[in-house]
């Protein structure tokens, strides 16, 4: 008996020593001293995260997670901020990866220092045709719009073809002339002519067939602009991105980089709406992996307010005979829509004036009928009239903003749109408040990329310059909070990825991005200067501002 009782001691100690060296279950990572705001459904804050193959597999305080868990790497966070990976809603990143192989002439002060830009240009492009864009004479001393007899002399047998910052108007040289198969005589006001001769510099028609003559990079070339724009996207934080209006071609390659782990970027693929495309995804219900997603369909009711192409119930305040235009006729925009439905798509339509507002409002009635979780998208949404705001709750339409766009617009917003109508403009605290969330993003690379200045922007709404003081009608301001979900979880929920990112749980995607200050309670002026220490997608460090994750 004295001896059982002995042996089953020796025995109880021998499981206890065994079952402590077996306590702690092996990690890949484990991120401590930190403060981290999961944005799940409590909005709770923790110290710590392990992560194991790319996921979530504990949060909490540092000695609850590191008394579980041995990492293989730990990372000190140094008290730093950690948010879930941030994600734009509304981008056209594959755009902005093409627009990276144009040399940048934005800051030239002369066109001498464009000569300089394009030079280095060519010595790292030495095969290419030399592309640029950005540049403007008003910039430059005499403010005279440049010729191209030094480009014919300096470049006689390579394309030169330099855009201007407003996308209007093009440098070429005589090779590229050739090239797009442009000849005497022009088309009158659509080249500049000096003493009768072309001088090289082209306007609308005849700059946009310059600019059609650029060759598309092979797919070696995409894969290089692809993986570089990945880059830029990790930089700032953000660890995924919607595209607004992909083709088939695009998402396979990206597909494809994506599974070989040289895009480490989650992406949501609006497709456009050709037949390629749709007969391709839209049988299939779709194309879905970790990284990329391919479940709508993007389209584009009318222009923009700038150019007074957005389309508006009443005529444009400083152009009284013009409405602006639609750019695709209902019909189709509804065939779309059936097809949308039929297959399980989204459709995701881009309207900017009242009037097309309206008009997609109505045909996304027709097939919604009621309330749903189809989330049906209406990109920019900027100026809905009084009558129509309560229809996106009514029907679960989901309005997909960008808050830069409010402060990039408000200096002639009023003068296109006249005040009454303007209360109603970029009105998102308001349409947020008709479902209860609203996803942001930037609509880069129309405007900067950070998804900071636009948490920025849709809580302060002030410009960079912290104009205007007060903020640009402020009531439809965002508390930071919501401001924090527009850009994590209310924007993976406008594209059906809420299970998989967006916060961070157990379970979840590891995707975090960690900043230097404390977002959600710093000076509101001090928000654009936040600095990003770590991106991380999948678990994996894919930025890292200054090297010290320890083995
Ligand atoms: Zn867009």
């Amino acid at each position: 008996m004295k001896s059982s009782v002995k042996l089953i001691a020796f025995l109880s100690l021998l499981i206890m020593i065994q079952s402590c060296s077996d306590f702690k279950t092996n990690v890949d990572l484990i991120i401590y001293n930190a403060s981290v705001y999961t944005v799940d459904s409590l909005n709770r804050t923790v110290e710590c995260i392990a992560v194991k193959k790319g996921k979530i597999v504990a949060v909490g305080s540092d000695a609850e997670v590191r008394s579980r868990f041995e990492a293989k790497h730990y990372l000190d966070a140094h008290k730093s901020f950690i948010f879930p990976g941030f994600i734009d809603a509304h981008s056209h990143f594959t755009g902005f990866a093409l627009n990276l192989r144009y040399a940048d002439l934005a800051e030239a002060g002369s066109f001498r220092e464009i000569i300089d830009i394009i030079k280095n240009y060519h010595k790292l492009n030495p095969e290419s045709w030399i592309v640029g864009r950005g540049w403007d004479q008003n910039k430059w001393p005499g403010k005279q719009f440049p010729d191209n007899n030094k480009l014919n002399e300096l470049f006689p047998d390579i394309p030169v073809v330099l855009t201007r910052v407003d996308g209007h108007a093009v440098l070429a040289n005589n090779a590229a002339i050739r090239k797009a198969g442009l000849t005497e005589p022009y088309t009158s006001g659509e080249a500049i002519l000096h003493d009768g001769k072309a001088t090289g510099l082209f306007l609308e028609h005849c700059a946009d067939k310059l600019k059609e003559a650029i060759p598309l990079p092979t797919a070696a070339e995409m894969t290089k602009l692809l993986v570089k724009a990945t880059e830029l996207c990790h930089a700032v934080g953000l660890t995924g991105v919607n595209d607004a209006g992909v083709d088939k071609k695009a998402i396979l390659l990206i597909d494809s980089l994506q599974k070989a782990g040289k895009i480490k970027l989650r992406l949501d693929a609006m497709m456009n709406p050709t037949d390629e495309n749709m007969n391709f995804f839209m049988p299939e219900g779709g194309y879905k992996t970790d990284f990329l997603r391919v479940g709508s369909v993007k389209l584009y009711a009318d222009g923009a307010l700038g150019s007074r192409g957005a389309c508006l119930l009443q005529p444009y305040s400083d152009d009284p005979s013009n409405y602006g235009i639609i750019v695709t006729p209902e019909n189709e925009i509804r065939t779309v829509c059936q097809n949308a439905k039929k297959y399980g798509f989204q459709v995701n339509t881009h309207a900017i004036g009242d009037s097309a507002i309206r008009m997609v409002l109505r045909i996304y009635c027709e097939f919604l009928k009621g309330k749903n979780d189809l989330r049906w998208r209406i990109e920019h949404a900027q100026v809905v009239n009084e009558n129509d705001f309560d229809i996106f709750g009514k029907y679960s339409i989901i309005p997909s903003v960008q808050a830069t766009h409010a402060t990039s617009d408000m200096s002639w917003a009023e003068a296109r749109l006249g005040n009454t109508r303007l209360k109603n403009a970029y009105a998102y605290h308001r349409l947020m408040d008709e479902n209860g969330w609203i996803p942001n993003g930037t609509d880069f690379p129309v405007e900067n990329i950070s998804p900071l200045i636009t948490y920025y922007a849709a809580v302060a709404r002030k410009n960079l310059e912290g104009k205007p003081a007060m903020g640009f009608l402020p009531e439809n301001a965002l508390s930071r909070l919501d401001a924090l979900k527009s850009v994590t979880i209310w924007a993976a929920r406008a594209s059906f990825q809420e299970t998989k990112i967006g916060s961070i749980e157990k379970g979840k995607m590891a995707d975090f991005v960690i900043l230097d200050a404390d977002i959600l309670s710093i000076a509101e002026k001090n928000i654009p200067k936040v600095k990003v220490k770590y991106t991380i997608v999948n678990g994996e460090v894919v930025y890292n501002a200054a090297n010290d994750i320890k083995k």
